[in-house]
């Protein structure tokens, strides 16, 4: 199969956590898929790169924020490797993804995948920096705040991967936020405007976006916890299941 996997931020907030998310990448792969990981930036970076950015202006705030995930993308690559697999690692215009020229909140509009074929192709488990593309001037674009999930769905769908796997530090999509909630109750499914629904109303597991492409493009995505083993929530062209 090809498997596209996301991590964010927190699943990736240490080395051990890196770690951890490499050797299920690696694992996965020896066992012949065909893998293409997207990478968040490691935990706060980006909020610490935006907060040097304040006096500049949109072009130049881009090209500094996008770095976050080119470190985590390198980071991956050389995690992966260690743990036995090849792998190189993208920046989002050496893996295709064209944008709209916003800065600052770019709209993908497709992905050009001849790079990610070609490795995949000869190997390699292939690293993805999230958050950003290439627009239409040629500039570095970055896709609105936790933008990387939008990354995911995008690759998935140009790909035509078989599966979108977003991890993330909560096991699924609850109908309010189990980390301030104790009563909040898991989904197991939920149709993508249901999905829509609760994250445009500030339910903040996936980027609205993501959900959005995802609707448009006809993938569905599972949405798990990136530290325990348990089953998550599917988001696709499903029934919602009642919360338990
Ligand atoms: N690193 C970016 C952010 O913090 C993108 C992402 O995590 O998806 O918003
Ligand atoms: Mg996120």
């Amino acid at each position: 199969m090809r498997i596209v996997h996301k991590y964010g931020g927190t699943s990736l907030g240490d080395d051990a956590r890196m770690e951890r998310a490499a050797r299920h990448v690696a694992f996965l792969a020896k066992e012949g898929h065909q893998m293409i990981v997207v990478v968040s930036a490691q935990g706060d970076t980006t909020d610490a790169l935006l907060a040097d950015t304040a006096q500049a202006n949109p072009r130049e705030k881009d090209a500094y924020i996008a770095v976050g995930e080119l470190l985590s993308a390198g980071k991956m690559a050389m995690a992966l490797e260690k743990a036995g697999c090849r792998a190189v690692s993208l920046a989002g215009w050496q893996a295709g993804i064209r944008t709209d020229s916003t800065y600052g909140n770019a709209k993908i509009h497709f992905v050009r995948g001849g790079r990610i074929e070609k490795e995949l192709s000869s190997g390699n488990v292939v690293v993805v920096a999230g958050f950003q593309g290439i627009g239409e001037n040629g500039d570095v674009t970055t896709l609105g705040r936790g933008g990387s999930d939008t990354t995911a769905v995008a690759l998935a769908a140009f790909l035509q991967a078989d599966k979108c796997r977003i991890f993330t530090d909560v096991d699924g999509v609850y109908d309010k936020d189990p980390r301030k909630f104790p009563d909040a109750v898991k989904y197991t499914a939920l149709s993508w405007d249901a999905m829509l629904h609760l994250a445009q109303s500030g339910a903040q597991v996936l980027h609205d976006r993501c959900v959005a492409l995802a609707k448009e493009q006809g993938v569905t995505i599972e949405v798990l916890s990136a530290f325990r083993d348990v089953p998550g929530t599917l988001v696709g062209c499903m029934e919602d299941s009642c919360p338990l």
